[in-house]
């Protein structure tokens, strides 16, 4: 940041502080990750000063020629990678890629049938406090108490009764399989439309990990940021009829530009999807999130649906008598970072909660294993049980750091060096 030290000291400074912070603390938020070098070099270009309204080959601005090249070679990327009939690369975030699937095939009014939010779903699935729930009508449906799994049987029972313009799956803390066969055939059986968000999946579904929702969803959104490891983003697939109404939705419908730098930066992540290396990348998240999850459990502690598929835990504290606010600051003293989460059935409010969510594709990109993995499950367990000790707390934060050391982070950003 050689011309932000000179122009901009304060800016710079917290810049270097929040890399310190990535380096040296064990990130086990499950919508974060650490994208390589090359993707935050697309980011930071010259791509950030052009106008380009519209997509490629019919753009409201001259000078398009370049970013046309990129933007096609970031929808091919897509389209190789999930197998998709049409690509829209340009939602700024995986909240407007949502809006603009509404936009396109719902009124507001028409009734949409989405995960609840405290079952795992996400604020965009219908939250009485986002767009979602104030525009559509939405009912929710949930997990079940005993297994945490998606109650199907509840799905096609609301599904019937409400006869739904839309049914929406996918969630932000759903550590199982979802079988998207089975809700299409629910929507089938009442002539809903089908959209699969697949944000925190969407890595796990390049890899063929998990299976790819394309083949049985009118609508398929994501965003780039996560488990896919790209830029913060959105993108929307769906199938051909539906191609022009969500690019009109998108542009002029509820964007105007696209960042273009922030789409050149999701092609390069794409690429690195693609790659053979990627596969073995995201085995090695779902490895690290079972032993994660087993070492949790080992020390006690309850994991909703007792266990995970992918890349994700959740860990109902009820059990231990700690709030996730609780638990989510006691973890940030000894510096391990994630967040406090509604776990299914949760009668604590949104800003407490009873669960905290962990994830491992931010460590997998730095290098951590399974013994690591086995490791920090057993820390976690120790800061729970020792709130009040600071001696314990002490030992857990070296213990930390030792983990973390070995494991250097953007080493090649020689100019971002510590604060
Ligand atoms: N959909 C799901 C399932 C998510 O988990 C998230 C983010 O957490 C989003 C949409 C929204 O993405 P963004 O934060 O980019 O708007």
């Amino acid at each position: 940041v050689k011309h932000l030290d000179q122009q901009d000291k304060a800016v710079a400074q917290a810049i270097r502080q929040e890399l310190t912070r990535q380096r040296d603390t064990i990130e086990l938020i499950a919508s974060e990750n650490f994208v390589s070098e090359a993707v935050m070099e697309a980011a930071g270009t010259v791509l950030t000063n052009k106008y380009a309204e519209g997509y490629p080959g019919r753009r409201y601005y001259g000078g398009c020629a370049y970013v046309d090249k990129i933007e096609e070679i970031a929808i091919q990327r897509v389209k190789a990678l999930f197998g998709a009939d049409h690509v829209n690369v340009q939602p700024h975030s995986g909240a407007q890629a949502n809006m603009a699937v509404y936009f396109a095939a719902v009124k507001p009014g028409d009734t949409i049938l989405g995960m609840d939010l405290s079952h795992g779903g996400h604020l965009t699935h219908g939250s009485p406090v986002n767009f979602s729930g104030r525009f559509y009508n939405f009912v929710s449906y949930g997990v079940e108490e005993q297994t945490g799994l998606i109650d199907f049987d509840q799905v096609r029972k609301l599904a019937h009764k409400h006869l739904p313009r839309m049914i929406v799956a996918g969630g932000s803390a759903y550590p199982r399989t979802i079988e998207f066969e089975k809700f299409a055939q629910i929507a089938a059986e009442v002539g809903a439309l089908f959209f699969v968000d697949m944000a925190h999946i969407a890595g796990i579904v390049a890899a063929g990990l998990h299976p790819n929702p394309l083949p049985h969803a009118h609508f398929v959104t994501t965003t780039t940021h996560k488990t896919l490891r790209g830029p913060r983003g959105g993108i929307i697939m769906c199938r051909k009829p539906w191609a022009q109404a969500i690019d009109k939705a998108i542009f002029p419908g509820t964007q105007g530009g696209p960042l273009m730098h922030i789409i050149a930066a999701k092609a390069v992540a794409l690429g690195e999807a693609l790659q053979p290396e990627f596969k073995t990348y995201m085995e090695k998240v779902i490895d690290n999130a079972n032993v994660l999850a087993e070492s949790l459990m080992n020390e006690g502690l309850t994991v909703v649906s007792g266990g995970t598929d992918n890349h994700l835990v959740l860990v109902d504290l009820r059990t231990i008598g700690l709030s996730g606010k609780e638990a989510q600051i006691i973890l940030d003293e000894v510096g391990i970072t994630a967040n406090k989460n509604a776990i299914p059935y949760d009668t604590a409010s949104p800003l407490v909660t009873s669960g905290i969510r962990f994830g491992t594709p931010a460590m997998t990109s730095r290098g951590l294993g399974p013994k690591e993995m086995k490791e920090i499950g057993q820390l976690i367990g120790l800061a729970f049980k020792n709130t009040n000790s600071s001696t314990v707390k002490d030992q857990i934060k070296k213990a930390v750091r030792e983990i973390i050391l070995q494991f250097p982070l953007y080493e090649g950003l020689e100019s971002l060096d510590r604060a």
